[in-house]
C-alpha cells in the first residue's frame, strides 16, 4: 500500500470484481485507484461511506446507438449524446462504445471526425467506437488500418438491411482485411432476404400493423444467418462476436462453431432475456413500442439465453439502446433535435407507418444494471461475480479496454458503481433520465439501485442524482 494521503477514500464497502468478493477501502488520485486496503488512517481530502453497499467496477454497454440516424428516412434515435450518457451514468454505466455508420458521401475516417466532434462535446462518461463495415469497396478496405489506427478495432458487420449489409463475397472480403489487420468483426446475423420476403408477404396481404414484425424476423434466419457468418470466419481464421444473441437457435449454432475450435464470443440484451414475443399480440400500435430487431422471442428463448449466460456461452449483456419517442414510431418526421426526417416514399394509408417502416429498437441503457441485478442476482440465476462479469468485466476484455476499464485494482481507472443492494425502485418512464417517452418494464419492481457513480475519480452521481458535466466523457483508443 504506498498512498497513505488521496483525494477520495471509498471506505467501509464490499469491493466486487468478477472473481473476488472483499472488504476494503478504495484510495483515489486523480483518476486513478491507487490503493486498496483495510488501513484505517488514510487521509483523505473526501470521504465516501459505502457502509451496505457494494462498490462494483462501472458498467460497460459496447452496444448503443445514440443520436443514430437510421434507415433510409433516416429518423435520429430520441437520445443525443448528453441525455444517453446521463442515463446511462445514473443506470451505473460508465463507458459506452457507439457506432460510426458513414453515409454514402463520406469516407469512414470523415465519418469517424464528425461522430467524435459530436460526442466529446456532449458525453458524460468515456466512450469508444466500433466503425460499421458498411460497404467492402477498394477505398473502403484501403481505410481499414487508419480506422484501427484510430482506436477502433472492432467492426460492425450488418447481414440484413438495405444500404448498410454486406453480401457474403463482401463479407469474406472484410474478414480477410480485417485478419490482416488485427480487427475483430462484431456480426448482426440475420438473413437479409428471408426478412425481405416475409416483409413483402406481409404487407401484399395488407398485414401493415406492428403486431406482424416478429414473423419476419424468425428466429431459424437468425440462426441460419448466425451459421452462415462463423462458417466465413472459420474460412478466413478469424474470431467473431456475435451481437444480440435472441433465440434459443442462434444460441446452439455458437455453441456449435465453439467447440468445433471457432473462437467466437455472444453477447444478449435485458429485453431478450426478461421479455418475449407475446407483447405484440396487444390491441393497435401498442406493439409498436417492441418493433427493433431481433424481435422478442418465446419464453424457452429467454430460459437458454439466461442459461446460456450462466455457462459462459453468451459472455456479456448490452442494451443496444435505440430509443425512438412513441411519436417516432407513429411516424413523426421530425427528431426531439429538430431535424426534419425525409418524407416517406409510399404515403401510409392509415396515418401510421406500416411495421417495416416504424423506425427499430427501444431504450435501456439506464436499467441494465439494475435489471441484472434484480433478475440475476436476486433471483439466484447469477453469482455477484457473474453479474460484475456480465456487466462490465468481459465486455472491457474483449473490446480492448481492460484492465484501466472493467474491474477495480490499484492502476485502474476509478469507474466505479456503489450499488445499494437494498434500494426498492419501481421503474417508469417518469422517472428514467433518457429522454424517450416509455420504457419497455414501466412498472417492473426491482431490488438494487445504483446510489454513487465515479467516472475516473469524479463523482458524477451522488445519492442518485446526476452532478457531472456536459462534455467531461473522454473517447477511448482501444486495440481488441
Ligand atoms: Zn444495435
Amino acid at each position: 500500500m504506498e498512498t497513505d494521503r488521496a483525494d477520495l477514500i471509498i471506505r467501509n464497502g464490499t469491493v466486487v470484481t468478477a472473481s473476488d468478493t472483499f472488504r476494503a477501502n478504495v484510495a483515489i488520485v486523480g483518476d486513478k485507484i491507487t490503493a486498496m486496503g483495510q488501513e484505517p488512517d488514510w487521509d483523505a481530502d473526501q470521504t465516501l461511506d459505502a457502509t451496505g453497499l457494494l462498490i462494483l467496477p462501472g458498467g460497460i454497454d459496447p452496444h448503443v446507438h445514440l443520436q443514430y440516424p437510421q434507415g433510409p428516412n433516416r429518423i435520429v434515435s430520441s437520445d443525443d449524446w448528453f441525455t444517453g450518457t446521463l442515463a446511462a451514468a445514473c443506470g451505473g454505466t460508465t463507458t459506452v462504445i457507439d457506432f460510426v455508420e458513414a453515409g454514402p458521401d463520406q469516407t469512414w475516417m470523415q465519418a469517424y471526425a464528425q461522430r467524435l466532434a459530436e460526442a466529446e462535446a456532449q458525453s458524460v462518461i468515456d466512450l469508444g467506437f466500433h466503425m460499421a463495415f458498411n460497404r467492402a469497396d477498394t477505398q473502403s478496405l484501403a481505410e481499414v488500418p487508419s480506422v484501427i489506427e484510430a482506436g477502433m478495432s472492432s467492426f460492425k458487420i450488418y447481414m440484413a438491411y438495405q444500404g448498410i449489409r454486406l453480401t457474403d463475397a463482401e463479407m469474406l472480403l472484410a474478414l480477410e482485411s480485417l485478419k490482416e489487420h488485427g480487427g475483430l468483426p462484431i456480426v448482426h446475423a440475420e438473413n437479409h432476404d428471408v426478412i425481405a420476403h416475409l416483409v413483402q408477404q406481409c404487407l401484399a396481404a395488407g398485414r401493415r400493423q406492428p403486431r406482424w414484425h416478429p414473423s419476419t424476423h424468425p428466429a431459424v434466419a437468425e440462426a441460419e444467418a448466425t451459421g452462415r457468418a462463423l462458417t466465413l470466419a472459420e474460412v478466413v481464421g478469424i474470431p467473431m462476436h456475435i451481437v444480440h444473441v435472441s433465440a434459443e437457435e442462434g444460441l446452439m449454432v455458437i455453441d456449435g462453431f465453439r467447440q468445433r475450435g471457432q473462437v467466437v464470443t455472444g453477447e444478449v440484451c435485458p429485453q431478450h432475456l426478461l421479455l418475449t414475443d407475446t407483447l405484440y399480440e396487444q390491441a393497435g400500435f401498442e406493439p409498436a413500442q417492441y418493433v427493433m430487431a431481433p424481435p422478442l422471442r418465446g419464453e424457452a428463448d429467454t430460459e437458454a439465453l439466461w442459461r446460456g449466460l450462466q455457462h459462459g456461452q453468451l459472455n456479456f449483456v448490452v442494451t443496444d439502446h435505440c430509443p425512438f419517442t412513441l411519436a417516432q414510431k407513429r411516424g413523426e418526421r421530425r427528431t426531439p433535435g429538430g431535424t426534419v426526417a425525409a418524407t416517406p416514399e409510399t404515403p401510409w394509408s392509415d396515418g401510421v407507418p406500416p411495421f417495416n417502416q416504424i423506425p427499430g429498437g427501444a431504450p435501456g441503457i439506464e436499467t441494465r444494471l439494475p435489471l441484472l441485478y434484480h433478475f440475476g442476482v436476486n433471483q439466484g440465476r447469477l453469482s455477484l461475480n457473474q453479474f460484475v462479469s456480465v456487466t462490465s468485466t468481459a465486455a472491457a476484455r474483449l473490446f480492448g479496454l481492460y484492465p484501466s476499464k472493467g474491474t477495480i485494482a490499484p492502476g485502474s481507472d476509478a469507474d466505479l458503481v456503489l450499488f445499494d443492494p437494498h434500494q426498492e425502485v419501481t421503474i417508469s418512464a417518469d422517472t428514467l433520465h433518457h429522454n424517450c417517452d416509455y420504457t419497455p418494464f414501466e412498472g417492473w419492481q426491482v431490488t438494487g439501485w445504483p446510489r454513487f457513480v465515479l467516472s475516473r475519480g469524479e463523482i458524477i452521481v451522488g445519492d442518485g442524482q446526476f452532478v457531472g458535466s456536459r462534455g467531461r466523457g473522454n473517447y477511448l483508443s482501444r486495440a481488441c
